[in-house]
């Protein structure tokens, strides 16, 4: 177990934590207060204020004068947001296992995961985008028609930070998914008002302190915590909010959605995920491919919006491919995030456990047969055994609907029109993965799969150069990449006729 960093001991003797707006802690109006539980051993952490109407209303003005066109922020060139940007992305870095511990203690999560995808993969989507401060372009454009009177004319497009950005986040990947919104809103040269999810809202306010350190201007990066029902409603309700960037839950992003049109706020939707993996029986290594569509599922205790929780696999390989997977599973170690031998650590909360055993029972009673698994196997803490369905077909709910835990379900199919027609039989279509040596049957899936994200040969990963959204019910909108950065601008047409 790795000893606790002074940094995050003397942040968590603070006990209550309050917001963070225009650059510094500032207490709240409200009297309510959210209870943060380290999942693994049903501990206190902190506590941490629930944003009022009024605090929300704070951020967001504190947000609003710091993107007035003389701020100090508007007023800077690229270039300097840029180091700005960069300075960060290098204190994410330097105070890492800090920040890693801290999502470990909120979220449960093993501590490697902790600090390779949130305060990692934090540190590269800053770096990234520090890159693209200096790389927002328009375009010149030769108009269709000639300008009135045969007089000359030079249009072009200008892209312009869009204004006040809400990112309100969920508490899977707290760190990485925050900075997927924060980076390239503030490249774009944007102020934001950041919501963390109530089960992780310390590693939040701890990413605040350090854009402070790194030269943010105040008022620039602004931190409420809170409830959905409360704080998140009152900041995606906000008329002084221009753009609203959502990852959760497809129920709330459309409430989100909605609320958003009531202003006619920009809004960008990353919801869930019902993910195929198709096995193909054309396997080079069927080791690899029952690790890596092990992986898909089980990582981060499969509370991943891409995770691959539906496997469909080639009916003359099923029971080979099943079998493999589940010796996987059942090998898994089950142990606290701080265990650094762990395969598994344990869910979120209580609730989402109750929510994740729940669909297991489901299953069974829809005829699913329970491969292995399903057990909550300790005492103390959120722990759920890694479980495996198989069915017949489509039919049981748990195909149907996003579990977000470690839950895998094994359907046969017999060819690539039968694969493709069970993978593209869902609301969802956030991502899929195809599992095969034959590239052409490859590319024939990647035309036809409903998903916004494929990977073949490999589970899904993000990066910051890869656009990462969904089809249908799993969102609206693309972020990381050139796409993520856009996505805070607003194009602004001129046409100059002389
Ligand atoms: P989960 O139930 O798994 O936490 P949600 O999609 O409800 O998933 O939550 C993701 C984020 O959305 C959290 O930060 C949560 O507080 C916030 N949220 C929930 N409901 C609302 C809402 N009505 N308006 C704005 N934000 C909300």
């Amino acid at each position: 177990m790795p000893t606790i960093t002074d940094q995050l001991s003397q942040f968590l003797a603070k006990k209550d934590h309050t917001h963070f707006i225009n650059g510094q802690y500032h207490a709240g109006e409200g009297e309510e207060q959210i209870t943060v539980i380290n999942p693994a051993n049903e501990e206190v952490i902190g506590q941490v204020a629930v944003g009022t109407k009024a605090d929300v209303h704070q951020a967001v003005m504190a947000a609003k004068k710091a993107f007035q066109h003389d701020s100090p922020w508007r007023t800077m060139s690229p270039d300097d947001r840029g180091k700005i940007l960069y300075r960060f992305a290098e204190l994410i870095e330097l105070h890492s296992e800090t920040i890693a511990q801290l999502v470990t203690l909120e979220n449960g999560k093993l501590i490697k995961d902790s600090r390779s995808s949130d305060a990692g993969g934090a540190a590269k989507t800053f770096r990234y985008y520090a890159g693209w401060t200096t790389k927002i372009e328009g375009e010149t454009l030769d108009l269709s028609q000639p300008q009135k009177g045969g007089r000359q004319n030079f249009a072009f497009t200008r892209r312009e930070p869009i204004g006040v950005v809400a990112a309100i986040v969920p508490w899977n990947f707290p760190v990485s998914i925050a900075s997927w919104k924060v980076a390239p809103a503030l490249a774009a040269g944007c102020t934001v008002v950041l919501k963390p999810s109530e089960e992780t809202p310390l590693s939040a306010l701890l990413l605040a302190e350090l854009a402070m350190e790194a030269g943010m201007p105040a008022g620039v990066f602004n931190v409420v915590t809170g409830d959905g029902k409360t704080t998140g409603a009152a900041l995606t309700a906000h008329p002084e909010v221009k753009k609203i960037t959502f990852t959760g839950s497809t129920y709330t992003g459309k409430i989100i959605g909605k609320t958003a049109m009531d202003n006619v706020t920009g809004v960008s939707l990353e919801l869930g995920g019902k993910s195929p993996a198709i096995v193909f029986e054309d396997q080079i290594d069927f080791e690899a491919t029952a690790k890596g569509v092990a992986a898909g599922i089980f990582r981060n205790q499969g509370q991943v919006c891409v995770a691959g929780s539906r496997v469909y696999i080639q009916k003359k390989v099923f029971d080979k491919v099943l079998t493999d997977i589940s010796h996987i599973a059942q090998k898994m170690n089950i142990s606290h995030g701080f265990d650094e031998t762990a395969d598994i650590g344990p869910l979120v909360s209580k609730g989402h456990l109750k929510k994740v055993c729940g669909y297991i029972e489901k299953g069974q009673q829809d005829g699913a047969t329970l491969i292995t698994g399903g057990k909550t196997p300790k005492e103390k803490g959120y722990y759920l055994q890694p479980t495996i369905f198989s069915a017949p077909d489509n039919r049981p709910s748990i195909i149907e609907e996003e579990i977000f835990g470690p839950v895998l379900a094994a359907i046969p199919f017999d060819d690539l029109e039968d694969a493709l027609q069970k993978a593209n039989d869902s609301q969802m279509g956030l991502a899929a993965t195809i599992w095969t040596k034959d590239i052409s049957k490859a590319i024939k899936m990647i035309d036809r799969l409903e998903a916004g994200v494929v990977y073949v040969n490999s589970p899904v990963r993000s990066d910051p150069n890869l656009p990462l959204g969904g089809y249908k019910q799993s969102g609206i909108g693309r972020e990381l990449g050139k796409t993520g950065v856009y996505n805070y601008t607003t194009l602004k047409s001129v046409n100059i006729v002389f």
